[in-house]
């Protein structure tokens, strides 16, 4: 399950129909996984592995779809935000795991820009999500917008790879 957090906090919106293409650019390209459209219909993958080794703890955590808070990529990374994040926060390595189908674009952004890496035979699309929805839990979005400097909407805004 994932609740939704109370959004206490009060930020300005970021700017309607801001995005910043150079930030997503960079995400998807430091997303070290091969770009693969193979299967890449723009639909989402239903489920994920992401390991975080630290010192000598290792845990996997596995994420899906349906679960409300978006891809299962995404939902890997808000349990880890979540349940694991002094281990997510030290760890020494941080690998995602997506073997059925390429992770979308939106995802491979966040992930690269996280400096998550790519687990065997998982690749990334340069596809845009096309009308499917796509989101992150509240968590997710502060931590990225706190990492990048970037506020996530504009990050988020951006559908597919920048020509
Ligand atoms: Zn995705």
């Amino acid at each position: 399950m994932c609740p939704r957090s109370s959004g206490r906090v009060s930020k300005p919106p970021a700017k309607f129909g801001a995005t910043d293409p150079d930030t997503a650019k960079q995400g998807f390209d430091d997303f070290d996984a091969p770009v693969s459209d193979e299967g890449g219909d723009g639909s989402q993958s239903t489920s994920v592995r992401l390991r975080l080794v630290g010192g000598d703890k290792t845990v996997d955590i596995a994420g899906t779809t349906g679960s409300g808070c978006g891809h299962a990529e995404m939902h890997a990374l808000h349990q880890a935000l979540t349940t694991h994040r002094a281990l997510f926060e030290s760890a020494s390595s941080r690998t995602l795991t997506c073997t059925e189908k390429p992770c979308c674009f939106q995802c491979s952004v966040i992930l690269g820009l996280l400096d998550i890496d790519a687990g065997e035979a998982t690749n990334k699309s340069k596809k845009p999500m096309g009308s499917t929805e796509w989101g992150a839990s509240a968590e997710v979005k502060a931590y990225v917008t706190e990492q990048t400097g970037v506020p996530f909407e504009q990050i988020a805004a951006v559908r597919g790879y920048p020509s």
